[in-house]
C-alpha cells in the first residue's frame, strides 16, 4: 500500500463480522483460557496481551499503522512526545552514559536532555548546525549511546542532514535517532535515509486537530545491537525479566521490545486507548491535511517575504532558504505547515501584529488544522538562555505562524489586515 491508502487503511484490517471501524478496548486487563497460556504470556514466549499499562488491542492496531507508515518493524505509543524521547534514550542509555544530540530542536527536549537527563546521570553533548563532522566526532566517546536529531527543528525550522548523521553515528556504532514530529512519515521517513529509531509527538500534524498528546517511538529494525558489542542491555539477560535476552527472543524487533517490556512496564507513561482511537482518526486524514498545510505554507511564505513590514522569513521550502537544498533533498513533496519570521521593530510590534490577528489565534500548540501563532523566546522557550535560544535558532522577533488547512485567501486577508494595524 503507498502512503494516504496506509493512513487510512494500515493497522486495523477486521474479519467477517467485525466492527469495520477500530473498536475502542476500554479494558484493563484481559481474559486467560488457563494459567499455563498467562505463564507464557510472561515469559514473552506467546504474544498477546496482560495489562493496559504494557499493551492493549486499540493502542497495539495505531502502533501497527505508524509502524507502516515509518517502515519500521515495530512501534510504541506513549501518553506524551515527551515520554517518547525520554524513553528513546532510557532505552540504551544509563548513568555515566551520554548522548550527542543537535542543539536545534525542541525546547521541551533540551530542558529533558539537557537538565533532567542530566540529574540521571546522562550527558547530552550538544552540536550546532555549523557543527563539522570532525566537531561533531570529537563529542563522542566509548559512552556514547546514541546521535540525537529533528528531521525539521521546531521552532527554527532547520532540516536536519540525516544521512549525514546516520554515517558518523553508524561510524562509532551507534544508532540515529531522530524526531520527525513536523514533517510526519506522509513527507520524510528518515528510516530510509539510515536513520535506526524515529519518535514523535503525535500531539502534532498525526492527531492534527490538537485534541490528545501523545508520543510514538518506531524501531526500524536496521540497528545490529549485536554487532555494535556495547549494548549490554540489548544482548545480555535481563535480571528484571527472568534473564530474558531481547536480540535473541525478538530478533530485529529487540529495541522496541525491551522499551515496552522494560520501560513502559516500569515507568507506565501508557495512551489510554481512547486516545490511541482520536489519534487513529487523525492519522486517517494525514495524508490530504500535509498536502494542503504545505500548499498554505508556501502560499503564505512567498506573500511574507515579499512583504515590507518583514525583516526576514525562514521557511525551508522558499528558494532563498539556507535549508532549501536540504529540504529539497528529505523533503521534496513540502516541509510542514510552519514558518517563522520577523516582524519590523522587534518584540514590541511582533506582540502588537499577533494581537491583531482574528482567525489566527495565540495558543502554545503548534501544527493542527487551525491558523495559529506564537511567540517563542516568551513562552515556550522561555525557560533557555539566551545562548541556548541562539543555538537553537530562535531570535526575539521571532514570531511562529503554523498555517491551517482553511481557505488561503482567509489566512492572507487575515494577515494584512494584522500587518496594517502596526
Ligand atoms: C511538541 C514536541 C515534542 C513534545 O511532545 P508532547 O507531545 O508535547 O509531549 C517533542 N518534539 C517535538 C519536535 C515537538 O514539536
Amino acid at each position: 500500500m503507498r502512503i494516504e491508502t496506509q493512513c487510512v487503511q494500515a493497522g486495523y484490517q477486521p474479519e467477517n463480522g467485525q466492527p469495520r471501524i477500530l473498536p475502542i478496548y476500554q479494558s484493563t486487563t484481559y481474559k486467560y483460557d488457563s494459567a499455563e497460556h498467562l505463564g507464557k504470556l510472561f515469559d514473552l514466549s506467546v504474544p498477546g496481551h496482560m495489562y493496559t499499562r504494557i499493551s492493549n488491542p486499540t493502542v497495539e492496531m495505531v502502533e501497527n499503522k505508524i509502524a507502516a507508515l515509518e517502515g519500521g518493524v515495530g512501534a510504541m505509543l506513549t501518553s506524551s512526545g515527551q515520554a517518547a524521547n525520554l524513553l528513546a534514550v532510557l532505552n540504551i542509555a544509563s548513568a555515566g552514559d551520554n548522548i550527542v544530540c543537535a542543539s536545534a530542536i525542541y525546547g521541551g527536549t533540551i530542558n529533558l536532555f539537557g537538565f533532567t537527563l542530566k540529574r540521571l546521570g546522562i550527558e547530552a553533548r550538544f552540536f550546532t548546525p555549523e557543527a563539522t563532522d570532525e566537531e561533531i566526532s570529537a563529542l563522542f566517546d566509548e559512552r556514547t549511546r546514541l546521535v540525537f536529531g529533528e528531521t525539521v527543528a521546531n521552532p527554527a525550522l532547520i532540516v536536519c542532514d540525516i544521512e549525514r548523521l546516520a554515517r558518523i553515528a553508524h561510524a562509532h556504532s551507534v544508532p540515529l535517532v531522530i524526531d520527525n514530529t513536523f514533517p510526519t512519515p506522509v513527507l520524510c521517513r528518515p528510516i530510509e535515509f539510515g536513520c535506526d529509531i524515529v519518535v514523535h509527538s503525535t500531539t502534532k500534524y498525526m492527531d492534527g486537530h490538537a485534541s490528545v498528546v501523545g508520543g510514538c517511538i518506531v524501531d526500524s529494525g536496521n540497528f545490529d545491537w549485536e554487532k555494535a558489542c556495547k549494548y549490554p542491555e540489548l544482548t545480555e539477560p535481563d535480571e528484571s525479566y527472568h534473564g530474558v535476552v531481547y536480540t535473541k527472543s525478538f530478533g530485529r524487533a529487540a529495541y522496541i521490545n525491551k522499551a515496552r517490556a522494560q520501560l513502559m512496564r516500569d515507568f507506565g507513561c501508557t495512551p489510554q486507548p481512547i486516545a490511541a482511537f482520536i489519534l487513529n482518526l487523525g492519522l486517517e486524514s494525514l495524508a490530504v491535511r500535509m498536502e494542503r498545510h504545505c500548499e498554505n505554507a508556501q502560499a503564505v511564505a512567498e506573500y511574507l517575504e515579499k512583504h515590507s513590514k518583514v525583516s526576514w522569513v525562514n521557511f525551508p521550502g522558499l528558494a532563498s532558504s539556507p535549508q532549501h537544498a536540504l529540504a529539497q533533498k528529505y523533503l521534496p513533496n513540502g516541509v510542514c505547515g510552519v514558518i517563522s519570521f520577523g516582524v519590523k521593530g522587534g518584540r514590541e510590534a511582533a506582540m502588537k501584529f499577533m494581537d491583531s490577528l482574528r482567525l489566527a489565534q495565540i495558543v502554545v500548540h503548534v501544527a493542527d488544522a487551525r491558523t495559529s501563532v506564537l511567540h517563542p523566546a516568551s513562552t515556550t522557550h522561555r525557560q533557555l538562555t539566551d545562548e541556548q535560544l541562539v543555538d537553537a535558532g530562535i531570535s526575539a522577533d521571532l514570531v511562529r505562524l503554523s498555517v491551517g488547512i482553511e481557505n488561503i485567501e482567509d489566512i492572507l486577508e487575515d494577515l494584512e489586515q494584522a500587518f496594517k494595524k502596526i
